[in-house]
């Protein structure tokens, strides 16, 4: 039997950093955070790392990776790592990763992951080819935009090519139907020690200026010239409806069992052990009850920030605090133990 005291678990010091490293505490595995230089003293602070690796950018995340290879760590991805290294180099790391990493290319291409939902019978919002084609309201999504800066919403097709206008630098986009609903990211767990997903919390994002715009009257709005934008600043906590729980498991479960056809660009073969681990489906409910999913992050996301207590449905199933960075802690500790790491490092 494998001893946990043997490994490490490991991720960058931002986005999700402090629930993963003190969920490795909790479940007694050492904690390594290699942060970047000046943003230390937030994981000395909390206490939530054995050792921590200093770098002057997580850009230059290769020149200490031997040292994470020599303590054995285990890296978990989550935002930042994917946004930082982008997934083809996450393909080269040679330390033990968390993860099938060939899914990584599915969930940041646009059309792929588009291929991969629908393939899962998803409910998406429709996509307009041509500007031509517009016949509902539509919201604009730069290729390059970062957090939903800079998106905009067109009514007709008039309206586009006003507001497009604003934008000249702007190579790629997509029009995409713009649902009228309220937004819920659901955070889901699938392990493949116990075959099982689990549905770890809810929450919804709040984001500056959208949130903040129905404060002013609409006329003032309209005087004022204000453009909305979407930068995310935190994320709140929600529970859904319990009919609603039904639904929200299968669209999980299809959306794992169709990742196991996903084609690995490596090997030209699908990626068989597919999605596993902490993701999110990002939807838009709409009054008929639809979840009309937007987007899949297939890593642990910032949403799940404010469960590191655990949350109502982990508390349920776990009766102890479960936030997902403790959950994947659990994962690598069973996996460890039972000897089947390697089932779970992609
Ligand atoms: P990013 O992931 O690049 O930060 P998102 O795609 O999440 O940006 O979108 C930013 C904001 O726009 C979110 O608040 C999301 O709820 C909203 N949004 C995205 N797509 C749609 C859509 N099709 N209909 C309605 N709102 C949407």
């Amino acid at each position: 039997m494998g001893n946990i005291k043997d490994y490490a678990i490991c991720t960058l010091g931002s986005h999700t950093a402090l629930q993963i490293l003190k969920g490795a505490k909790d479940e007694g595995i050492r904690a390594i955070a290699v942060c970047q230089k000046g943003q230390e003293d937030i994981y000395k602070h909390f206490g939530v790392a054995d050792e921590i690796i200093l770098v002057d950018s997580f850009k230059n995340f290769f020149e200490i990776e031997d040292k994470l290879v020599k303590a054995n760590a285990i890296m978990i991805p989550h935002g930042s790592f994917v946004s930082y290294l982008g997934w083809q180099k996450v393909q080269d790391i040679k330390v033990m990763h968390y993860g099938s990493k060939g899914i990584l290319e599915w969930e940041s291409d646009r059309v792929k992951e588009r291929d991969w939902l629908k393939a899962a019978g998803l409910k998406l919002p429709r996509l307009f080819k041509s500007p031509e084609d517009i016949d509902c309201p539509v919201i604009i999504k730069f290729h390059g935009a970062k957090g939903g800066k800079g998106y905009f919403i067109a009514k007709s097709t008039k309206e586009f090519y006003e507001r497009i206008k604003e934008y000249p630098g702007e190579e790629g986009y997509v029009i995409q139907e713009y649902v009228v609903g309220v937004p819920v990211y659901t955070h889901y767990f699938y392990s493949l020690i116990n075959e099982e997903l689990e549905v770890m919390s809810f929450d919804k994002r709040y984001e500056s200026n959208a949130d903040s715009i129905g404060r002013i009257a609409s006329k003032d709005q309209m005087e004022a010239g204000i453009r909305t934008s979407y930068t995310i600043v935190g994320n709140i906590p929600i529970v859904v409806r319990e009919s609603l729980l039904p639904e929200i498991f299968k669209m999980g479960r299809n959306v794992v069992t169709e990742s196991r056809k996903l084609i690995d660009y490596k090997t030209g073969k699908p990626i068989s052990k597919g999605l596993y681990g902490s993701f999110c489906l990002e939807a838009i409910v709409d009054p008929e009850l639809n979840f009309n999913v937007f987007e899949i992050s297939a890593r642990i996301v910032a949403g799940t920030n404010p469960f590191i207590n655990g949350s109502p449905y982990t508390w349920l199933r776990y009766n102890e605090p479960m936030s997902t960075g403790r959950r994947i802690a659990r994962d690598i500790k069973q996996a460890i133990e039972m000897d089947k790491l390697d089932l779970i490092l992609g």
